[in-house]
């Protein structure tokens, strides 16, 4: 390795200048860096893109000693130290993709003091012999990173981020830094507690990404949907399309193809060569489409994906964030496009209810998204409801969807009344199994074969709902399920009561609901014209 040591940098700004190549630092950098290279804690929270490596990075060259990164992103390890390597920072990891003689080396040169940053897996700290090699060398601080996975309430709990706590017993004076992009006041609460880090300062930055435009449209036809946005939007950009079934990112890339869209699928089912290959193709070529698994996009540092389109909902406002937060890093205008519907609520309900875990467990990926849900049928602009989930306030931006043509809100009340009743008499036939669209059916008055197989068309409500078209009618009972005023029931997917549904029947609740637009995608391009 090309030693940097006898010219180590003196000040973090040296370090910027002559090691990075950067010549400023960005908003907060530099306060965090002095902090660090003082000796102190810091909570770091800065958005996806905002340089947060930087904050760990300079201070591990400045202070003497090593610098231990705790990272979950055991793939991209060898990526982060190649391209620290190539800067001539003298870079290693531990993780288990090496065999023990990669290992060997390793710790070698961090024993001798050949370090100068140390990337550890978390699992890597179960092990004894891991905590033994750290006492034999000099440590420059503890960098925490991803740390909303020591958080319970956050989105991607991992047990071997407990372990953290043994790090600060054994070494106490020894600083540390915890970087996130994505936590909520609660979260950030938590994570302070679970790594002592109460007393530490937190720097919290902006969330807000101003040059990425939100929009959330229902689903109709997602592909087709998808296609529109692209063609009138995004023709000849690169953008990352994410869906939530392997089979589903095959064949929404494969559709693209055929319509002429550069494409390309990214998930863990396919092999290893031909996800680098996708990857790399993606980061080097102008204009590519990535369709993909959330698996994709850790770490990617692309800075000019233009479009970040979701075809699933996201299961909580956290991931929603980071996955559109891989949208415009180069600070020109972006799109952040997603498009969901019943059946999305109707899955990932169910999913929740038969996830494995404890009741409390249960909840909380309850309550992310039911946020999620909030942000999605929310008659506000969409930037301030996403800064306000953080924790953060901001004026309507004028450039989402809901403030360039606000959704116009109307009384649903009777609506719903309508379709808990329908609901009401399907239960009491005690046949569970009746989903979405047969409610639709018997409101809309269609006598369709199941229809007339359960005497459907004798129902006091059959044909009460001529007023909706079919589409609305899903706009609607997406809604009840949104806020909470019916349920899905776990075993068959039926739509089923909940307590607040009382409240509607007995007429002591109102309802109110967005209007469903005719045509989204154009809506918002008019609105912009
Ligand atoms: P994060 O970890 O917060 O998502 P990174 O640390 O990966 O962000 O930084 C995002 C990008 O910004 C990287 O390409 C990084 O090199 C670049 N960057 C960070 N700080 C600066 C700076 N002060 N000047 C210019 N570019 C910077
Ligand atoms: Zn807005």
């Amino acid at each position: 390795l090309p030693p940097l040591a006898g010219q180590a940098p003196g000040t973090a700004l040296e370090a910027l200048q002559r090691i990075f190549g950067y010549d400023s630092f960005r908003d907060g950098q530099q306060e965090i860096i002095d902090h660090v290279v003082d000796g102190n804690d810091a909570l770091v929270l800065m958005p996806t893109g905002g340089g947060k490596s930087l904050c760990y990075q300079i201070p591990a060259l400045v202070r003497k000693g090593v610098g231990i990164v705790i990272s979950p992103l055991i793939a991209l390890m060898q990526d982060q130290v190649d391209a620290l390597q190539a800067l001539g920072v003298r870079a290693g990891f531990l993780n288990s993709t090496q065999d023990l003689d990669e290992r060997r080396v390793v710790e070698a040169q961090f024993a001798s003091g050949d370090l100068d940053l140390l990337y550890l897996a978390p699992e890597r700290l179960r092990v004894e012999s891991t905590l033994r090699l750290l006492e034999r060398g000099t440590i420059a601080l503890f960098a925490i990173d991803e740390a909303h996975c020591v958080s319970q309430w956050g989105h991607d709990f991992r047990p071997d981020y407990l372990m953290l706590s043994e790090l600060h017993k054994r070494w106490p004076d020894i600083p540390r830094i915890a970087l996130t992009a994505t936590a909520t006041q609660e979260t950030r609460a938590d994570i302070a507690r679970r790594l002592d880090l109460e007393d530490a300062r937190h720097f919290v930055a902006s969330f807000d990404r101003p040059n990425i435009q939100y929009r959330i449209e229902p689903k109709t036809d997602p592909k087709r949907q998808l296609l529109h946005l692209i063609r009138n939007e995004h023709d000849g950009d690169a953008g990352i399309v994410y869906c939530l079934s392997r089979n589903s990112v095959e064949k929404t890339a494969e559709w693209l193809v055929q319509n002429g869209v550069e494409a390309v699928p990214y998930h863990a089912g396919l092999d290893a060569p031909t996800r680098a290959a996708n990857q790399s193709r993606f980061l080097r070529e102008d204009g590519l489409v990535v369709v993909a698994t959330i698996a994709f996009g850790m770490g990617i540092d692309k800075p000019d994906v233009r479009f970040v389109a979701h075809l699933d909902l996201p299961k909580s406002v956290e991931g929603y964030y980071q996955e559109t937060g891989r949208a415009g890093r180069d600070g020109l205008p972006s799109t952040a496009w997603l498009a969901y519907g019943l059946q999305d609520v109707v899955n990932l309900r169910k999913l929740i209810d038969t996830s494995e875990g404890d009741d409390a467990h249960r909840r909380r990926l309850s309550m992310h998204l039911d946020a999620m849900l909030a942000l999605c049928e929310t008659v506000e602009c969409r930037r301030v409801q996403l800064l306000n989930y953080f924790g953060q306030s901001g004026d309507t931006c004028g450039n989402c969807d809901t403030c360039l043509s606000p959704p116009e809100a109307w009384d649903g009340t009777i609506a719903a009344q309508k379709v808990l009743s329908t609901v009401v008499r399907l239960d009491r036939e005690r046949r569970q199994k009746f989903g979405a669209g047969h409610i639709i059916d018997i409101l809309v008055g269609k006598k369709t074969p199941k229809v007339i197989q359960f005497d459907h068309d004798a129902l006091s409500v059959f044909g009460v709902g001529a007023e909706l078209r079919d589409t609305e009618w899903r706009g609607v009972i997406r809604q009840l399920l949104a806020q909470g005023l019916l349920a899905v029931e776990p075993n068959y997917g039926a739509l089923v009561l909940t307590d607040a549904s009382s409240g509607v029947l007995r007429k002591e609740r109102q309802v109110r609901l967005r209007r469903e637009p005719e045509r989204a995608a154009t809506t918002a391009k008019a609105a912009k014209a």
